[in-house]
Protein backbone atom coordinates (compact mmCIF):
# COMPACT_ATOMS: atom_id res chain seq x y z
CA UNK A 1 0.00 0.00 0.00
CA UNK A 2 1.37 3.46 -1.18
CA UNK A 3 -0.44 6.78 0.09
CA UNK A 4 -0.68 9.88 -1.29
CA UNK A 5 -1.49 12.41 1.70
CA UNK A 6 -2.58 16.30 1.44
CA UNK A 7 -2.65 18.45 4.12
CA UNK A 8 -3.72 22.12 4.64
CA UNK A 9 -6.13 22.77 7.75
CA UNK A 10 -4.38 26.55 8.80
CA UNK A 11 -0.28 27.36 7.93
CA UNK A 12 0.98 24.33 6.09
CA UNK A 13 0.44 23.38 2.49
CA UNK A 14 1.66 19.36 2.61
CA UNK A 15 1.90 16.32 0.44
CA UNK A 16 3.40 13.38 1.29
CA UNK A 17 3.85 9.45 0.19
CA UNK A 18 4.03 6.58 2.44
CA UNK A 19 5.13 3.65 1.82
CA UNK A 20 3.24 0.77 3.85
CA UNK A 21 5.62 -1.66 3.23
CA UNK A 22 9.32 0.05 3.67
CA UNK A 23 7.85 2.06 6.37
CA UNK A 24 8.84 5.52 4.68
CA UNK A 25 7.53 8.46 4.65
CA UNK A 26 8.29 12.01 2.33
CA UNK A 27 6.97 15.00 3.11
CA UNK A 28 6.68 18.39 1.01
CA UNK A 29 5.73 21.26 2.71
CA UNK A 30 5.65 24.87 2.02
CA UNK A 31 4.39 26.98 4.79
CA UNK A 32 1.97 29.96 5.07
CA UNK A 33 4.28 33.12 6.71
CA UNK A 34 2.11 36.36 7.32
CA UNK A 35 3.73 39.42 7.06
CA UNK A 36 2.52 40.43 10.52
CA UNK A 37 -0.40 39.34 12.94
CA UNK A 38 -1.56 35.90 13.26
CA UNK A 39 -2.72 33.60 10.09
CA UNK A 40 -5.54 35.39 8.18
CA UNK A 41 -7.71 32.63 6.43
CA UNK A 42 -8.58 34.16 3.61
CA UNK A 43 -4.62 34.94 2.16
CA UNK A 44 -3.65 31.66 3.84
CA UNK A 45 -6.59 29.96 1.58
CA UNK A 46 -4.30 31.94 -1.21
CA UNK A 47 -1.24 30.09 -0.26
CA UNK A 48 -2.99 26.62 -0.80
CA UNK A 49 -4.14 27.80 -3.98
CA UNK A 50 -0.92 28.59 -5.03
CA UNK A 51 1.29 26.37 -2.84
CA UNK A 52 -0.75 22.50 -2.66
CA UNK A 53 -0.68 22.31 -6.50
CA UNK A 54 3.40 22.71 -6.35
CA UNK A 55 3.75 20.19 -3.18
CA UNK A 56 1.64 17.24 -4.73
CA UNK A 57 3.54 17.16 -7.87
CA UNK A 58 6.51 16.88 -5.89
CA UNK A 59 5.22 14.42 -4.01
CA UNK A 60 3.99 12.72 -7.24
CA UNK A 61 7.71 13.04 -9.16
CA UNK A 62 9.03 11.20 -5.84
CA UNK A 63 6.24 8.48 -6.28
CA UNK A 64 7.26 7.58 -9.66
CA UNK A 65 10.61 7.50 -9.08
CA UNK A 66 11.32 6.13 -5.77
CA UNK A 67 10.26 3.14 -6.20
CA UNK A 68 10.57 0.53 -9.36
CA UNK A 69 8.11 -2.01 -9.01
CA UNK A 70 5.31 -0.35 -10.90
CA UNK A 71 5.06 -0.14 -14.73
CA UNK A 72 4.20 3.38 -16.33
CA UNK A 73 0.71 2.32 -16.67
CA UNK A 74 0.04 2.13 -12.79
CA UNK A 75 -0.87 4.71 -10.43
CA UNK A 76 1.83 5.75 -8.31
CA UNK A 77 -0.01 5.74 -5.01
CA UNK A 78 -2.89 3.33 -4.38
CA UNK A 79 -5.28 5.84 -2.66
CA UNK A 80 -5.13 9.92 -1.85
CA UNK A 81 -5.88 10.87 1.78
CA UNK A 82 -6.88 14.52 2.84
CA UNK A 83 -7.47 16.29 5.86
CA UNK A 84 -11.23 16.78 5.90
CA UNK A 85 -11.05 18.89 9.03
CA UNK A 86 -11.15 20.42 12.15
CA UNK A 87 -8.83 23.95 10.56
CA UNK A 88 -9.73 26.94 8.30
CA UNK A 89 -12.67 26.30 5.59
CA UNK A 90 -10.93 28.34 2.99
CA UNK A 91 -7.72 26.99 3.55
CA UNK A 92 -9.84 22.69 3.38
CA UNK A 93 -12.00 23.74 0.54
CA UNK A 94 -8.67 24.04 -1.49
CA UNK A 95 -6.63 20.60 -0.21
CA UNK A 96 -10.62 18.94 -0.33
CA UNK A 97 -10.66 20.11 -4.29
CA UNK A 98 -7.40 19.16 -5.08
CA UNK A 99 -7.63 15.47 -3.56
CA UNK A 100 -10.78 14.55 -5.05
CA UNK A 101 -9.66 16.15 -8.71
CA UNK A 102 -6.23 13.83 -8.07
CA UNK A 103 -8.01 10.48 -7.09
CA UNK A 104 -10.33 11.17 -10.12
CA UNK A 105 -8.12 11.86 -12.33
CA UNK A 106 -5.30 8.74 -11.20
CA UNK A 107 -8.94 6.59 -10.26
CA UNK A 108 -7.78 5.21 -6.90
CA UNK A 109 -9.47 5.50 -3.54
CA UNK A 110 -10.42 8.69 -1.75
CA UNK A 111 -10.04 8.67 2.32
CA UNK A 112 -10.85 11.85 4.42
CA UNK A 113 -8.81 11.95 7.31
CA UNK A 114 -9.27 13.72 10.96
CA UNK A 115 -6.10 16.15 10.83
CA UNK A 116 -6.57 15.75 15.16
CA UNK A 117 -6.60 11.98 15.17
CA UNK A 118 -4.12 11.50 12.46
CA UNK A 119 -2.00 13.70 15.38
CA UNK A 120 -2.12 11.02 17.41
CA UNK A 121 -2.17 7.85 14.91
CA UNK A 122 1.54 9.27 13.67
CA UNK A 123 2.51 8.79 17.14
CA UNK A 124 1.19 5.51 18.22
CA UNK A 125 2.33 4.07 14.66
CA UNK A 126 6.12 5.58 15.01
CA UNK A 127 6.36 4.72 18.59
CA UNK A 128 4.21 0.77 18.09
CA UNK A 129 1.91 1.64 20.83
CA UNK A 130 -0.88 -0.44 20.88
CA UNK A 131 -3.61 1.92 22.75
CA UNK A 132 -1.71 5.14 24.30
CA UNK A 133 -3.31 8.17 25.78
CA UNK A 134 -2.56 11.13 23.74
CA UNK A 135 -1.46 14.78 24.30
CA UNK A 136 -2.22 16.92 21.47
CA UNK A 137 -0.90 20.55 22.10
CA UNK A 138 -1.35 22.19 18.83
CA UNK A 139 -1.96 25.66 17.75
CA UNK A 140 -5.99 25.72 17.37
CA UNK A 141 -6.18 22.75 20.15
CA UNK A 142 -5.35 21.61 23.29
CA UNK A 143 -6.92 18.01 24.11
CA UNK A 144 -5.97 14.51 25.87
CA UNK A 145 -7.52 11.58 23.95
CA UNK A 146 -8.02 8.12 25.17
CA UNK A 147 -9.09 5.20 22.83
CA UNK A 148 -13.00 3.32 24.02
CA UNK A 149 -15.03 1.51 22.81
CA UNK A 150 -14.45 2.23 19.25
CA UNK A 151 -13.46 5.65 19.12
CA UNK A 152 -11.34 8.46 20.54
CA UNK A 153 -12.74 9.63 22.98
CA UNK A 154 -11.87 13.61 24.65
CA UNK A 155 -10.77 13.45 28.02
CA UNK A 156 -10.18 16.56 28.40
CA UNK A 157 -9.78 19.97 26.76
CA UNK A 158 -8.76 23.28 26.29
CA UNK A 159 -12.13 25.47 27.45
CA UNK A 160 -11.37 28.41 25.19
CA UNK A 161 -8.26 28.78 22.88
CA UNK A 162 -5.69 26.21 21.65
CA UNK A 163 -2.22 26.14 23.31
CA UNK A 164 -0.35 27.37 20.70
CA UNK A 165 -2.72 30.18 19.36
CA UNK A 166 -2.60 31.31 23.33
CA UNK A 167 1.08 31.41 23.02
CA UNK A 168 1.08 33.06 19.39
CA UNK A 169 -1.18 36.25 21.12
CA UNK A 170 1.38 36.75 23.83
CA UNK A 171 4.23 36.92 21.49
CA UNK A 172 1.96 39.20 18.88
CA UNK A 173 1.42 41.60 21.73
CA UNK A 174 5.26 41.47 22.30
CA UNK A 175 5.54 42.41 18.55
CA UNK A 176 7.26 39.37 17.53
CA UNK A 177 6.49 37.59 13.89
CA UNK A 178 4.26 34.31 13.82
CA UNK A 179 4.97 31.89 15.06
CA UNK A 180 5.91 32.84 18.63
CA UNK A 181 6.36 29.19 20.25
CA UNK A 182 9.86 29.26 19.38
CA UNK A 183 10.61 32.62 20.13
CA UNK A 184 9.13 32.15 23.35
CA UNK A 185 11.15 28.68 24.12
CA UNK A 186 14.39 30.33 23.42
CA UNK A 187 13.84 33.37 25.20
CA UNK A 188 12.62 31.44 28.32
CA UNK A 189 16.18 30.31 28.68
CA UNK A 190 17.04 33.16 30.47
CA UNK A 191 14.57 34.10 32.05
CA UNK A 192 13.14 33.24 36.00
CA UNK A 193 9.90 32.17 37.68
CA UNK A 194 7.23 34.95 37.79
CA UNK A 195 3.92 34.12 39.31
CA UNK A 196 0.90 33.55 36.73
CA UNK A 197 -2.85 32.09 36.56
CA UNK A 198 -2.59 28.47 36.52
CA UNK A 199 -5.98 27.02 35.73
CA UNK A 200 -7.01 23.61 35.66
CA UNK A 201 -10.62 22.32 36.49
CA UNK A 202 -11.05 18.81 36.19
CA UNK A 203 -9.97 16.87 33.09
CA UNK A 204 -10.28 20.39 31.61
CA UNK A 205 -7.95 23.63 30.89
CA UNK A 206 -7.74 26.98 30.26
CA UNK A 207 -5.27 29.52 28.27
CA UNK A 208 -6.72 33.03 28.27
CA UNK A 209 -6.49 34.41 31.27
CA UNK A 210 -2.52 33.29 31.70
CA UNK A 211 -2.54 34.83 28.35
CA UNK A 212 -4.03 38.46 29.36
CA UNK A 213 -1.80 37.95 32.61
CA UNK A 214 1.32 38.21 30.84
CA UNK A 215 0.55 40.69 28.72
CA UNK A 216 0.29 42.57 31.64
CA UNK A 217 3.29 41.93 33.23
CA UNK A 218 5.09 42.48 30.02
CA UNK A 219 3.25 45.83 29.83
CA UNK A 220 3.98 46.37 33.21
CA UNK A 221 8.02 45.85 32.89
CA UNK A 222 8.57 42.25 34.11
CA UNK A 223 11.12 41.14 31.69
CA UNK A 224 9.58 39.58 28.61
CA UNK A 225 12.53 36.78 29.58
CA UNK A 226 10.94 35.86 33.01
CA UNK A 227 7.28 35.97 31.05
CA UNK A 228 8.20 33.33 28.79
CA UNK A 229 9.86 31.75 31.40
CA UNK A 230 6.86 31.66 33.05
CA UNK A 231 4.72 30.78 30.76
CA UNK A 232 6.17 27.87 29.66
CA UNK A 233 6.60 26.44 33.22
CA UNK A 234 2.61 27.06 34.17
CA UNK A 235 1.19 26.21 30.56
CA UNK A 236 3.34 23.21 30.52
CA UNK A 237 2.48 22.00 34.04
CA UNK A 238 -1.00 22.24 33.58
CA UNK A 239 -1.00 19.88 30.39
CA UNK A 240 1.69 17.84 32.08
CA UNK A 241 -0.98 17.80 34.82
CA UNK A 242 -3.83 16.90 32.96
CA UNK A 243 -1.73 14.44 31.08
CA UNK A 244 -1.20 12.60 34.25
CA UNK A 245 -4.57 12.56 35.29
CA UNK A 246 -5.69 11.37 32.11
CA UNK A 247 -3.21 7.83 32.46
CA UNK A 248 -4.17 7.12 35.86
CA UNK A 249 -8.11 7.48 35.19
CA UNK A 250 -7.64 4.84 32.03
CA UNK A 251 -4.65 2.71 33.73
CA UNK A 252 -3.02 3.25 30.32
CA UNK A 253 0.77 2.71 30.60
CA UNK A 254 1.51 4.67 26.90
CA UNK A 255 1.42 8.39 26.19
CA UNK A 256 1.97 10.30 22.59
CA UNK A 257 2.40 13.89 22.02
CA UNK A 258 1.18 15.12 19.31
CA UNK A 259 1.11 18.86 17.74
CA UNK A 260 3.32 21.78 17.03
CA UNK A 261 3.70 22.73 20.53
CA UNK A 262 5.27 19.21 21.21
CA UNK A 263 8.20 20.80 19.69
CA UNK A 264 9.15 22.50 22.98
CA UNK A 265 11.94 20.95 24.44
CA UNK A 266 10.58 22.38 27.69
CA UNK A 267 6.99 20.52 27.17
CA UNK A 268 8.67 17.10 25.90
CA UNK A 269 10.93 16.97 29.54
CA UNK A 270 8.03 17.44 31.55
CA UNK A 271 6.06 14.98 30.25
CA UNK A 272 9.25 12.56 29.70
CA UNK A 273 9.76 13.00 33.87
CA UNK A 274 6.32 12.48 34.39
CA UNK A 275 6.15 9.45 32.91
CA UNK A 276 9.10 8.15 34.14
CA UNK A 277 8.31 8.52 38.02
CA UNK A 278 5.18 6.77 37.19
CA UNK A 279 6.47 3.85 34.90
CA UNK A 280 5.02 4.30 31.30
CA UNK A 281 6.37 4.71 28.37
CA UNK A 282 6.43 7.91 26.40
CA UNK A 283 6.87 8.93 22.93
CA UNK A 284 7.19 12.21 21.19
CA UNK A 285 7.47 12.29 17.38
CA UNK A 286 10.56 13.87 15.54
CA UNK A 287 9.57 17.44 14.83
CA UNK A 288 8.40 16.84 11.32
CA UNK A 289 5.79 14.65 12.26
CA UNK A 290 4.88 16.99 15.23
CA UNK A 291 4.00 20.14 13.15
CA UNK A 292 1.14 20.00 10.89
CA UNK A 293 2.45 17.83 8.08
CA UNK A 294 0.58 15.50 5.40
CA UNK A 295 2.59 12.47 6.67
CA UNK A 296 0.34 11.94 9.33
CA UNK A 297 -2.48 12.26 7.06
CA UNK A 298 -0.79 9.51 4.30
CA UNK A 299 0.33 6.95 7.03
CA UNK A 300 -3.70 7.24 8.77
CA UNK A 301 -5.02 7.22 5.10
CA UNK A 302 -3.24 3.99 4.62
CA UNK A 303 -4.60 2.35 7.54
CA UNK A 304 -8.20 3.83 6.86
CA UNK A 305 -7.86 2.54 3.19
CA UNK A 306 -6.65 -1.22 3.57
CA UNK A 307 -9.65 -1.31 6.15
CA UNK A 308 -11.78 -0.46 3.73
CA UNK A 309 -12.82 3.02 5.06
CA UNK A 310 -12.56 5.04 2.14
CA UNK A 311 -14.92 7.98 1.01
CA UNK A 312 -17.04 8.85 -1.96
CA UNK A 313 -16.41 12.12 -3.71
CA UNK A 314 -19.86 12.95 -3.51
CA UNK A 315 -20.05 12.26 0.63
CA UNK A 316 -16.21 14.15 0.75
CA UNK A 317 -17.44 17.30 2.60
CA UNK A 318 -14.80 19.08 4.66
CA UNK A 319 -15.69 19.54 8.47
CA UNK A 320 -14.20 22.57 9.70
CA UNK A 321 -15.13 21.85 13.44
CA UNK A 322 -14.53 17.57 12.75
CA UNK A 323 -14.21 16.46 16.53
CA UNK A 324 -11.67 13.31 17.32
CA UNK A 325 -14.38 11.82 18.71
CA UNK A 326 -17.00 11.43 15.61
CA UNK A 327 -14.57 9.37 14.15
CA UNK A 328 -15.34 5.60 13.98
CA UNK A 329 -12.41 3.36 14.19
CA UNK A 330 -12.45 1.04 12.08
CA UNK A 331 -8.29 0.35 11.45
CA UNK A 332 -6.92 -0.93 14.40
CA UNK A 333 -8.16 -4.41 14.14
CA UNK A 334 -7.08 -4.55 10.44
CA UNK A 335 -3.55 -5.50 8.69
CA UNK A 336 -2.50 -1.84 9.09
CA UNK A 337 -0.69 -2.08 5.32
P1 LIG B 1 -3.90 22.27 14.64
O1 LIG B 1 -3.16 20.99 14.48
O2 LIG B 1 -4.67 22.39 15.91
O3 LIG B 1 -4.76 22.60 13.44
P2 LIG B 1 -2.01 24.32 13.81
O4 LIG B 1 -2.55 24.15 12.46
O5 LIG B 1 -1.97 25.71 14.31
O6 LIG B 1 -2.77 23.40 14.81
P3 LIG B 1 0.58 23.01 14.49
O7 LIG B 1 1.64 22.90 13.47
O8 LIG B 1 0.11 21.76 15.14
O9 LIG B 1 -0.54 23.81 13.72
O10 LIG B 1 1.06 23.98 15.64
C1 LIG B 1 1.50 25.28 15.42
C2 LIG B 1 1.73 25.92 16.78
O11 LIG B 1 2.91 25.35 17.38
C3 LIG B 1 1.94 27.42 16.71
O12 LIG B 1 1.06 28.01 17.64
C4 LIG B 1 3.40 27.59 17.16
O13 LIG B 1 3.63 28.79 17.87
C5 LIG B 1 3.60 26.37 18.05
N1 LIG B 1 5.01 25.99 18.19
C6 LIG B 1 5.88 25.67 17.21
N2 LIG B 1 7.11 25.42 17.72
C7 LIG B 1 7.00 25.60 19.08
C8 LIG B 1 7.92 25.52 20.17
N3 LIG B 1 9.20 25.20 19.98
N4 LIG B 1 7.45 25.78 21.41
C9 LIG B 1 6.15 26.09 21.62
N5 LIG B 1 5.24 26.20 20.63
C10 LIG B 1 5.66 25.96 19.38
Amino acid sequence: MRVLGVEGTAWCASAAVFDAETDSVFIESDPYEPDSGGIHPREAAEHMGDAVPRVIRTALEHARTAYDDRDGDQPPVDAVAFSRGPGLGPCLRVVATAARALAQTLDVPLVGVNHMVAHLEIGRHRAGFDSPVCLNASGANAHLLGFQDGRYRVLGETMDTGVGNALDKFTRHVGWSHPGGPKIESHATDGEFAELPYVVKGMDFSFSGIMSAAKDAYDDGVPVEDVCFSLQEHVFAMLTEVTERALSLTGTDELVLGGGVGQNQRLREMLASMCAERGADFHAPEPRFLRDNAGMIAVLGAKMAAAGDTVAVADSAIDPDFRPDQVPVTWRDSAES
